[in-house]
């Protein structure tokens, strides 16, 4: 696994009788660090009536507490498709108060969690992009604040905002996530023009891995075999197939 930790740690839930290793140790989300295992579960006693729904970008720890996972592509699918109508979102509040407003027919209960990258991104950025690029679209990630979704002329995931650029007759986009999406428009649509909203939405961790770690991990050398307690992995798995099973037609 070339991505951060809790990836690897899914791969791992999903194929125990495989080895799977993570190429740099240190490659870590730390959004997916921001709840702690403790405060979840004092936050399931205080509210045992409630569905707990997890961003996938979670540890394998704490998924073993809650009852399903979600990515940002499938999240208002899946919540939909839940029967019961009272939520716990965890741990970004902003896409799920992205997925709420998509979901009115349920109440939604949330803790103050976010990705680090994508909050850096202010209305202060839109004004000065749209400035700057007045033709352009802004399209921007639902992890981002609810002061950048709101000026935006489409919020989606990282596959769903590449899809809207490519099929678009657009021209010129101000893209509002992690700034190596950019460079994968750019290469697959080099007649567009691709602008980040902010030159500061990097995220430090998921360009951690370098090609030598890769090297270095194939050969042994270094990198980190992922191993879970098995009671965890099956705990966690859980989330995983619900996620599956409501995400699926
Ligand atoms: S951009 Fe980085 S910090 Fe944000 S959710 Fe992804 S891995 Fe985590």
């Amino acid at each position: 696994m070339c991505g951060v930790r809790f990836m690897a740690e899914t791969v791992k839930m999903l194929s125990p009788e495989k080895r799977v290793f993570l190429s740099n140790k240190d490659a870590g989300c730390p959004m997916a660090d921001q709840l702690d295992v403790e405060l979840l579960q004092s936050l399931k006693e205080h509210n045992p009536d409630h569905t707990v729904v997890a961003y996938i970008n979670t540890t394998a720890e704490l998924k073993t507490l809650c009852d399903v996972c979600v990515t940002s592509s499938s999240a208002v699918k899946i919540i939909k498709n839940i029967e019961n109508d009272k939520i716990l979102f965890v741990p970004d509040c902003n896409l799920g108060a992205w997925v709420e407003k998509q979901v009115p027919e349920k109440t939604f209960k949330f803790t103050h969690g976010g990705c680090p990258t994508h909050l850096r991104m202010s209305k202060r950025n839109v004004a000065k992009a749209k400035r700057e690029h007045p033709d352009a679209l802004l399209l921007v990630h639902p992890e981002c604040l609810a002061e950048v979704s709101n000026e935006a002329d489409y919020i989606g995931s990282t596959t769903g905002i590449m899809n809207f650029a490519k099929q678009s007759d657009h021209k010129e986009f101000i893209i509002g996530t992690e700034n190596s999406v950019l460079q994968h428009l750019q290469y697959e649509c080099p007649d567009k023009k691709f602008y980040p909203l902010s030159k500061d939405c990097v995220c430090h961790n998921m360009k951690l891995t370098t090609l030598n770690d890769v090297y270095q991990c194939v050969k042994n050398l270094a990198g980190e075999e992922i191993t879970l307690d098995e009671e965890i992995r099956v705990k966690a798995l859980n989330s995983i197939n619900e996620m599956i099973r409501l995400g699926g037609n």
